[in-house]
Order: C-alpha cells, then structure tokens, then sequence
C-alpha cells in the first residue's frame, strides 16, 4: 500500500506542475482510481487515504464482486444492456453511455427504483483512431434525445484516447471532445465533467480541459 500512496504523491505532483504552468485549478482535477483487478482491501486503504474518493470498475461482474456500499464507484467500462440492472442505483455514474437501446434500460431500471441515474456520454473523438463511443459531431443530438428520459441525469462525457498515437494526434483527438464539452456545458449547468486520460496521457488530457482521469496501471502498479 506505500507503494499506492508513494505512486499518488508522484501523479499529484506532476499535475500540481502541469496546473501552475497552465494556470489550471488543481482542486477542479477529480483522480479516479481505475481498479480493475485490484482487490478491495487495497480500495478501502485508498480511500482511507481521501484523495481518491471514486473507483471505477470496467466489468460489471468484477463490480458485483467487489461491491461495498462504503465506497463511490462508477462504471467506466462498456455497458451490457442485460447487466444494467446490477448498476443502477448502486454507481455514481455510468461513464459509458454510448446508445439508446442501453439508455432505455437504464431508464426503465432507474424508473422501477426511483432514482435518477447520473451518466456521462462516451464519445468518440471522431478520429479514425479514437475508437468506442459515439461520434463527437452527433454529441449534442443524442444529449437532445435524452431530454425525454427523465430517470437519467448527463453530467458530462467520457473519451478515450486512441492507443499508440503521436502526442500531436493524441492532443487532437482530446482537443475535439473538448471542444464539444465547453459548448454544451456552457449552455447546461447540469453538464460538468469531462473524463479523459489515463496513466500514459493524463498530463495531455489536463491540459487539453480534461477534469477527469481515470487512473490504473500509473496508481496502482502493474497489473496483477
Ligand atoms: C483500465 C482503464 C483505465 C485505466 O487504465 P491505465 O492505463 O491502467 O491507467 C481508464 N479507463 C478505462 C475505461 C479503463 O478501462
């Protein structure tokens, strides 16, 4: 657990740098412990610590193992329709809102439960490389067809970077969802988080406007 302690001074830091240079509010950065495959114990320790307050889990089944109700957790892995309801209700947001058919379960499940599920929009930078999530130009119809769903609350949106791109095409891709962020959300109140980077490119990310980053591998060490 040092370790995890010892590796979140070092990306604190590194941010801390990244905001003074940039003239960015550290406290605006949210770090999201990525923790697939980490046991909760590990979790429980972090969050004891309190500068990582949400886990994000990838597999659905992964998360219903793991699940404690002490913690905050998000889903920030691609979404089954046949496992939502083992998430709504139970995660701060589901960050992979990607289609309809996944938001009409979402918002039958929220219904039944009477809650408002809190999501973020997955988006596709609209690069070729940038895979998953829908394409950045088609955000604000798809926002627009939400309206009518009124158990599911969009608070923002999720990308992630293509793997293995140059720093210059890496920034173009974050820029562009970026971009979409900073006009919808100057628009609706509701719209705050932008979730984007991860331990290769999370430096990138902020600079870019990411308020978000998901962090695994850089946390956390290795995977097991
Ligand atoms: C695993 C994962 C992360 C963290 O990845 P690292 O590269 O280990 O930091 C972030 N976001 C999503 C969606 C992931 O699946």
């Amino acid at each position: 657990m040092g370790n995890v302690i010892d590796n979140l001074n070092q990306i604190e830091a590194k941010i801390k740098e990244l905001c003074v240079k940039k003239g960015i509010d550290f406290n605006s950065i949210e770090l999201i412990g990525a923790s697939k495959f980490r046991t909760l114990e590990t979790l429980k320790q972090l969050d004891a610590d309190g500068r990582v307050k949400t886990f994000g889990e990838n597999k659905v089944q992964e998360f219903r193992d793991k699940y404690d109700e002490t913690l905050t957790w998000d889903i920030i892995g691609q979404l089954q329709t046949n496992k939502v309801k083992y998430v709504v209700g139970k995660v701060r947001y589901i960050s992979s809102l990607d289609r309809l058919s996944l938001a009409d379960e979402i918002e039958r499940v929220a219904s039944n439960r009477g809650v408002v599920q809190k999501c973020l929009i997955e988006v596709n930078s609209g690069d070729e490389e940038c895979k998953g999530g829908i394409p950045a130009n088609e955000v604000e119809d798809f926002l627009d067809k939400l309206k009518s769903y009124p158990h599911i609350k969009v608070v923002g949106i999720m990308a992630v970077a293509p793997q293995g791109v140059g720093e210059a095409e890496l920034k173009k891709c974050f820029k562009k969802v970026s971009e979409v962020f900073k006009k919808i959300a100057c628009k609706n109140p509701d719209f705050k988080v932008l979730s984007m980077g991860m331990s290769e490119d999370f430096l990138t990310a902020i600079e870019c406007g990411s308020n978000q980053v998901r962090l695994g591998r850089i946390l956390f060490g290795d995977r097991p």
